[in-house]
């Protein structure tokens, strides 16, 4: 009997391929977007070590996720196993069809990227009609009873629109805005610490009259739970990181991960 574990939440990144391009993308600033995707040896492994140490939450990401042709079925496994899983995506060509199987299998949630509100592809990144598009995927989800939020990327650009986003996400039915702060080197997006500050302030005072609905890592009190336990992320190739330092423990193709996060967490003591 050993005492290896894993953290409450697990980032597994299934893909780097999107569909767009976004110019402050973190996969397109390190020159790793549209280069890989998992393989389903990487896949089976995760799927037996998040059933074998009860991980009780798996982020699916990417990239987008939606475009792997493995995200079926490692939701599927996951939910079969009982981790609760959470699909951050850019949702931007669901099908009635593809909705349904998603339902059928048990996913219960999105997270859907929008980080601006304009249907213009030179302030979104993404493409003309880029809202609108997002709408009718909103419709098909609700059609079928799946719930979603929205995810931001606040960023020097749209940091004095973020509370249209919190509007146009409350008018939509989100369940929630969840927001996080560009973490790239073009100046351009970078955001000075008092900005940050600023926004945070105004955040938390927004969130006491409205139920802590705007999330971020940085406010404590507006998270649904905390834990001492980092969060890691399992990138396409397999790698096991630290999420809140990049810190490479190992691969998961080759170590036991609970081991890995055991011996990491007790150096940290
Ligand atoms: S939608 Fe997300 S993953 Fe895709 S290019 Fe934009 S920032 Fe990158």
């Amino acid at each position: 009997m050993n005492n290896f574990f894993l953290p409450l939440k697990v980032n597994v990144h299934l893909t780097n391929y999107c569909s767009y391009e976004c110019d402050y993308c973190f996969f397109k600033e390190k020159k790793e977007l549209n280069k890989e995707k998992m393989s389903l040896e990487i896949i089976d492994k995760i799927i037996f070590f998040m059933k074998y140490y009860k991980v009780p939450l798996v982020s699916i990401c990417g990239g987008d996720p939606l475009l792997s042709e493995n995200f079926l079925y490692l939701s599927e496994e996951l939910l079969k196993n009982k981790n609760y899983i959470v699909v951050a995506t850019n949702a931007n060509n669901l099908t009635f069809d593809y909705v349904k199987k998603m339902k059928k299998i048990g996913i219960r949630y999105l997270q859907i990227g929008i980080d601006r509100i304009s249907n213009l592809k030179e302030i979104n990144y993404k493409e003309d009609g880029h809202i609108l598009k997002m709408l009718k995927s909103i419709e098909k989800l609700k059609k079928v009873g799946i719930k979603y939020g929205i995810a931001t990327c606040v960023t020097k650009e749209n940091i004095a629109e973020l509370f249209e986003v919190v509007n146009f996400a409350k008018k939509n039915g989100a369940e929630l805005l969840k927001i996080s702060f560009y973490i790239g080197n073009i100046p351009k997006y970078k955001l000075k610490n008092d900005e940050k500050e600023k926004l945070l302030n105004k955040i938390k005072k927004y969130n006491k009259k409205n139920e802590n609905y705007i999330k971020t890592n940085l406010i404590e009190e507006s998270l649904h739970y905390s834990s001492k336990y980092p969060t890691i992320t399992i990138t396409t190739v397999g790698e096991v990181l630290v999420e809140e330092n990049n810190l490479k423990l190992g691969n998961i193709m080759d170590d036991d991960i609970g081991k890995l996060y055991y011996n990491y967490i007790k150096e940290l003591k």
